[in-house]
């Protein structure tokens, strides 16, 4: 329990509200069932996000069993399953938290980054920011929900009503969002890595209208673009490649830098803007449609012991739909 205490003494330096809890009134003990391994993952270990929690335990899509609870804990009940996804902690004082952003809090804590994740055989999580999981999901295929799901979630409601919807980078967030577009009605353009002939024939097995390789136009214009891959320079191919008016969404937490390009590529009403963790709402409306889709994860599962071979062959792109890690007993 060293870790319930830890993190009561980190809920006391950011929130003066909160009454000073002894044993993590709000925390519960969660046995990993399954963690998936998520692109920012490989950020982290690669030292490209700054401060850190270190020593730090990654992972942000960790599904588990409630094993011990904070008396506070009234959301779960002992053997509950439940899943903790990357915003771990908020404020709940600043402006953005006081206006229904608590994605952007100027104090958040992050799971796997700035908190202890998922890539272990038991974790600690503050429940108020853990949700349900849909009875329909087994652990393995909950997991990529937690992230990719949850991120993909947010980037494609951030094109607002666009029809056409470009996808650069077809990996674990692509392959959901690919399916939730579907459901509402939309087409996907899926743009891989050039010559990546099974990622698009993976992507047109899910529904998606059109597969290419990310230095080609579409055969139409976009209403929007989602960037998944963590590449700058497709961000200006991107801009080519939408229609006047069209946004391009960046749903990564880093990219390499975005190349200067003309201003033509931005003229007319198109946009750039990212997105930027999740709010507990996102989580509640996606956990509500996904059963409904319903979205179907592809995994690649790994036991935790391989994880360094997991992240390994997620560089390389080599990953089909998500890795999930799962616990050996
Ligand atoms: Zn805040
Ligand atoms: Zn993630």
């Amino acid at each position: 329990m060293k870790a319930m205490a830890l993190r009561s003494q980190r809920q006391q330096l950011h929130a003066t509200e909160i009454p000073t809890p002894r044993a993590g009134p709000d925390e519960v003990l969660l046995k990993v069932r399954a963690c998936a391994v998520c692109r920012t993952d490989l950020h982290v270990v690669d030292g490209e996000l700054p401060h850190p929690k270190l020593p730090l335990v990654p992972g942000h899509e960790i599904v588990g069993f409630v094993t011990a609870k904070g008396e506070g804990v009234e959301r779960f009940k002992l053997g509950d399953r439940v899943g903790v996804p990357w915003l771990g902690w908020t404020c709940g004082a600043c402006q953005y938290c006081r206006t229904g952003r608590e994605n952007l809090c100027d104090k958040a804590c992050f799971t796997g980054y700035t908190i202890d994740g998922g890539y272990a055989e038991y974790t600690v999580a503050d429940q108020r920011y853990c949700f349900s999981i849909p009875d329909s999901y087994p652990d393995a295929e909950a997991a990529p929900l937690l992230c990719a799901g949850l991120i993909g979630y947010r980037s494609l409601a951030k094109t607002g009503q666009a029809r056409r919807v470009g996808i650069y980078g077809f990996g674990a967030a692509a392959h959901i969002v690919t399916q939730v577009a579907r459901f509402q009605g939309r087409e996907i353009y899926a743009f891989t890595r050039r010559g990546d002939l099974a990622g698009q024939g993976f992507a047109l097995s899910l529904g998606a209208a059109w597969a290419g390789d990310s230095d080609t136009l579409p055969p139409e214009k976009l209403d929007a673009a989602i960037m998944f891959a963590p590449a700058g320079e497709l961000v200006p191919l991107a801009l080519k490649a939408v229609a006047k008016g069209g946004t391009v969404v960046c749903g990564g937490i880093h990219m390499s830098d975005i190349p200067a390009f003309p201003y033509d590529r931005l003229w007319e009403e198109r946009s750039v803007c990212s997105v930027a963790n999740l709010t507990r709402r996102d989580g509640e409306e996606f956990f509500a449609l996904a059963p409904r889709v319903p979205v179907r994860t592809t995994v690649q599962t790994f036991p935790l012991s391989e994880a360094n071979e997991a992240l390994t062959r997620l560089r390389a792109g080599q990953i089909r739909g998500a890795a999930v890690l799962v616990p050996e007993g």
